[in-house]
């Protein structure tokens, strides 16, 4: 019987309501003691590693989630991490970085209703994932949820009260799970055994700044003694204000001259940025410090981000580990 590790880390699916409002309460044994029929498909371990509302969670308990699995590897056939649903995409992202080539899957759940409630759908999430965890065509990190396997790069969170509160973004799913029964939309190379690459540093001076009409180019400089790189949300297919005073190409030039990131992307949902597409883009795009993020999601490239920034802070390797494409993050 295949082995699995289930690590609960909090959020709604462990949470209890009080006067104060929902709260992470119950144990990852309680979790699973609520999940009929699992303990007949695999012999499962549970650790707390801890029990916080996802709201709360930051790189360094990324780092923590990352070596309690790695600390586990060797003993274990697949790894279900319980976890809130708010910033699971960051985390699966994360991870994705941090834990690079698993053959054994990594698989993040939570639910959007808490195990406690009579209408939850916290039991079919863990059971399936624990079924998707089980299955030999399974590998790397990813999300299930609801019935959907989605690439741990390619999560986002877009519903806030639906069951399918999850989407693949810019990618398809990679599975679909009807009961029992997993259906595979994407099939590629299984990594092989010996390409696990595991890292444990991050860089976490990384902001998002979303353009919106009127923002003033001034906040670079207020920026920079706070954070090392800046994703930029640009507006449509890649467009950043051409003012009359030239405020945003002397900030931006400015930022990446100075030798802090910038990557580019945009504040639409789906189908990605091409800075090469208007004026208001185009001249941005031959400078080799400004990182194209194409159809990546704003939550994989935070993790990147912290990920490569935690590794290297020379030009040439930035630029050829953020364009080398990472459990399906960019095509
Ligand atoms: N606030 C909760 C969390 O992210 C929401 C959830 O789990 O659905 O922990």
């Amino acid at each position: 019987m295949k082995k699995i590790l289930m690590i609960a880390t909090g959020g709604t699916i462990a949470s209890s309501g009080g006067e104060q409002g929902l709260a992470p309460a119950m144990t990852g044994d309680e979790l699973a003691a609520n999940v009929p029929g699992i303990q007949d498909k695999c012999k499962l371990t549970v650790l707390q590693l801890m029990n916080i509302d996802s709201t709360n969670m930051r790189p360094r308990d990324w780092l923590r989630i990352r070596d309690a699995v790695m600390e586990h590897y060797g003993s274990y056939d697949g790894f279900v991490i319980l976890h809130g649903t708010d910033t699971m995409a960051y985390t699966a992202a994360a991870l994705s970085y941090l834990i690079q080539n698993s053959r054994k899957p990594i698989v993040l759940t939570g639910s959007q209703k808490p195990m406690g409630n009579p209408y939850t759908d916290a039991k079919l999430n863990i059971y399936q994932s624990i079924l998707y965890a089980l299955d030999d065509q399974s590998c790397r990190v990813c999300i299930v949820f609801n019935g959907k396997a989605v690439a741990g790069t390619r999560g986002r969170k877009q519903r806030t009260r639906s069951f399918d509160a999850f989407e693949s973004m810019n990618f398809p799913l990679l599975a679909v799970i009807h009961d029992d029964r997993i259906i595979r939309h994407y099939t590629g190379a299984l990594p092989e055994p010996d390409a696990l690459k595991t890292y444990s540093r991050l860089n976490d001076r990384v902001f998002v700044l979303k353009l919106t009409p009127e923002v003033k180019a001034e906040i670079f400089g207020l920026l920079s003694s706070h954070y090392d790189a800046i994703i930029l949300e640009t507006f449509g297919i890649g467009g950043i204000p051409e003012y009359e005073d030239a405020s945003f190409e002397k900030a931006i030039f400015g930022w990446v001259n100075a030798g802090k990131t910038l990557a580019v992307t945009t504040q639409v949902p789906e189908e990605g940025c091409d800075l090469e597409v208007y004026k208001v883009g185009k001249k941005y795009s031959e400078h080799p410090g400004i990182l194209q993020a194409a159809d990546m999601t704003t939550e994989s490239l935070v993790a990147k981000i912290m990920w490569i920034l935690g590794q290297t802070n020379k030009q040439e390797e930035i630029h050829s580990m953020f364009y080398t494409s990472i459990n399906h993050d960019r095509t």
